[in-house]
């Protein structure tokens, strides 16, 4: 019942805590307040995603998770599959956004290249041929199915270091060295982290109000699996999305596509629509994404917002079946102008969340250096990066 580590939250951030600890032999107990993880962690793309993330520490800390996913999946028997993304330019605005980014990015961790059409024809069957001006292929990211990473990762935890979980516990009382779950039962720790993403209500509400974290929905997708064997290859990710990673922000170009998009298709941007595919483990293809943010939230999902995804997809991609089995949506919590935050709400009691939508690629490398730190008495605020 006394542990060197409380973490309250079963999704990546709190496994990354958990793992991080455990690495070093500290007695570890993780508690969420469902049967199994449910939240962002197990609704995801499930792409570990240096390409997007800007230069920097951010970047750093991207490529550093990739190295711990794939060290992660081999000990907890997962597949880590190194397919990199390629980005797709059907417009000349969008190329020249991938002709700028290019040359300025290679230097810093990512291994990427221009392609050709052709080229593209060989790295994956999904890509339209018609009107393709080119694409960005990056190595450097990875793919993962999201429910099977996060419970193969809470079974080694369990099995192999000794991690003790308590799933179905919710917990509505912290305090230094203490948490109280709501039967009363309490447990005792010299440090406790909460990772409880999108559903901070309940624990330390104001210290998150502070942060003025901003709450995101997003819808997705499942296709049928496709048949044969058919391979998507890299991850895909359409010209839209150059509007959503802050590492394209630098490009001069990038102004010409948002106005083209703000100008011809609005529906677009007031859904925050921009469009990404990744394959799943039994050959279906996970599809998204739209972000509404905050009062724009309503608990039902819209039939136009799939619509308008599928539709661009579409223009883009030609797949075997576009038969959709699965719809559902996610919620994140993002900080406005971190790329996460941490807080000491009580002595020893760290509160980590906001990482937004790259929760899955940096939080593996974040929380180790949280735990690192820790265990240094060093400061927290270094860890900070506004972008
Ligand atoms: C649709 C979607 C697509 C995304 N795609 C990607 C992607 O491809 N790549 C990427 O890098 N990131 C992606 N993200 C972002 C990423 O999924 C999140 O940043 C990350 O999963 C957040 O992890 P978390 O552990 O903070 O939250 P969660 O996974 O939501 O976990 C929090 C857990 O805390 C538990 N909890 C809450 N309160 C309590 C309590 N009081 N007591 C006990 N338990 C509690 C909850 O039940 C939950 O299980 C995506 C997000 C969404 C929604």
């Amino acid at each position: 019942m006394h542990y060197d580590l409380i973490v309250v939250g079963g999704g990546i951030v709190g496994l990354g805590h958990a793992w991080a600890a455990a690495k070093q032999g500290q007695s570890v107990a993780v508690f969420d307040d469902n049967p199994r993880a449910e939240g962002a962690s197990i609704r995801n793309f499930g792409m570990v995603w240096p390409i997007g993330q800007p230069e920097g520490t951010q970047r750093a800390l991207a490529l550093r998770s990739r190295t711990l996913w794939q060290e992660l999946g081999a000990a907890a028997g997962f597949p880590v599959h190194p397919c990199g993304s390629l980005h797709l330019a059907h417009h000349e605005d969008e190329w020249a956004v991938l002709k700028e980014f290019a040359p300025s990015s290679a230097a810093d961790g990512l291994d990427i290249e221009l392609v050709t059409p052709a080229q593209i024809a060989q790295m994956t069957p999904a890509a339209n041929p018609s009107g393709l001006k080119g694409g960005l292929y990056s190595h450097t990211e990875l793919r993962v199915t999201p429910p099977t990473a996060v419970s193969s990762i809470s079974a080694y935890l369990a099995d192999e270091h000794h991690v003790q979980f308590h799933f179905g516990t919710p917990i509505n009382q912290v305090d230094s060295g203490t948490v109280t779950a709501s039967n009363g039962k309490t447990w005792t720790a010299e440090r406790i982290v909460i990772a409880t993403g999108a559903y901070f209500q309940h624990l330390f509400p104001e210290a998150h109000r502070a942060q003025r974290l901003m709450l995101c929905k997003l819808q997705m997708m499942l296709t049928d699996a496709q048949p044969n064997g058919w391979n998507l290859g890299p991850h895909i990710a359409s010209g839209l999305t150059l509007r959503h990673y802050p590492s394209f922000r630098a490009c001069p170009s990038l102004a010409a596509v948002k106005q083209r998009i703000a100008d011809n298709a609005p529906q677009l941007d007031r859904f925050g629509i921009h469009v990404m595919a990744s394959q799943v483990d039994n050959g279906g293809l996970i599809l998204g994404d739209s972000h509404e943010y905050g009062d724009d939230i309503e608990p039902t999902d819209k039939a136009e917002i799939d619509a308008l995804m599928l539709q661009e997809l579409q223009k883009i991609m030609n797949v075997p079946t576009w038969n959709i089995t699965r719809r559902w949506h996610g919620l994140y919590a993002k900080h406005p102008t971190q790329m996460c935050f941490v807080q000491e709400v009580r002595p020893e009691v760290l509160v980590v969340n906001g990482f937004g939508g790259n929760g899955m690629t940096l939080a593996l490398a974040f929380s180790e250096s949280i735990i690192n730190r820790w265990r240094n008495s060093a400061q927290w605020e270094v860890l900070h990066e506004t972008h």
